[in-house]
């Protein structure tokens, strides 16, 4: 296939926890072995089943502040009494060498990213179907208490009344509908003219 150089870009899924983020990324990523996954870095313990390296890096206070003020990381926040971070080398690495990087983070994160990589970043919002089936999602995660869920769903109205910062908005109701809507999403994105570095170039040289 013809390809025209371009620059990355970096696919910023956000939603409120439980919207469906990590699940439609982790659905792009297993479809197209082209994308890189971003790994944040967190101070919060593992769940069950979850893995360090693959699903965060998980790390301890002294390493997050050693990352945070090295500029290490991309952005940071602190959710839920827990840091997050975006490490920063991959990411850069990645749009620099026109590959595409899936972030799937809150939307204080997506708001820090946009500033740091200007021109790079698509934003898409994951709206729920409804409050109740977001509650019902969040209850499925059986590692979180029902504390820890309340403040999730208070936190959840704040963040969806920014999804005004956003390119793209979705419904995550059938998740493979939601899947393809975000594909379609990145692949208009690829498409777009301020990115293709060598689109002179290939026009040039279509003889
Ligand atoms: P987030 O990363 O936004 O916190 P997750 O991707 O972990 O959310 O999804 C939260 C829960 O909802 C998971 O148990 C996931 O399997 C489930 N889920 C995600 N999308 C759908 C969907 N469209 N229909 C039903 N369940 C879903
Ligand atoms: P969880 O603990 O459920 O995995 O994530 C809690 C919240 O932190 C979610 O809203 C998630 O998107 C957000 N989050 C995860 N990684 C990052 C990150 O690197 N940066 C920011 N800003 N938020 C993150």
């Amino acid at each position: 296939m013809p390809e025209i150089a371009r620059r990355g870009l970096c696919l910023v899924i956000a939603a409120p926890s439980g919207g469906g983020k990590t699940t439609i990324a982790q659905a792009m990523l297993g479809a197209d072995n082209t994308l890189v996954r971003s790994v944040s870095v967190t101070t919060r313990k593992p769940r069950p089943g979850e893995e360090n390296g693959r699903d965060y890096h998980f790390i301890d206070d002294a390493r997050f502040a050693a990352m945070r003020e090295g500029g290490a990381l991309l952005e940071w926040a602190g959710v839920f009494g827990r840091q997050y971070g975006t490490p920063r080398a991959p990411v850069e690495a990645a749009i620099a060498a026109g590959r595409d990087v899936v972030l799937a983070i809150d939307v204080q994160g997506h708001a820090l990213v946009r500033a740091a990589l200007p021109g790079d970043v698509v934003g898409l919002f994951v709206l729920p179907p409804s409050m109740a089936e977001l509650a019902r999602r969040l209850d499925t995660r059986a590692s979180d208490s029902a504390e820890q869920i309340a403040t999730r769903l208070a936190t959840a109205r704040h963040e969806i009344a920014r999804v005004v910062e956003f390119d793209h908005v979705l419904i995550n109701d059938d998740l493979d509908a939601a899947v393809r809507r975000a594909q379609a999403v990145l692949e208009a994105a690829r498409c777009a003219r301020s990115r293709l570095s060598g689109l002179g170039a290939f026009v040039a040289g279509l003889g």
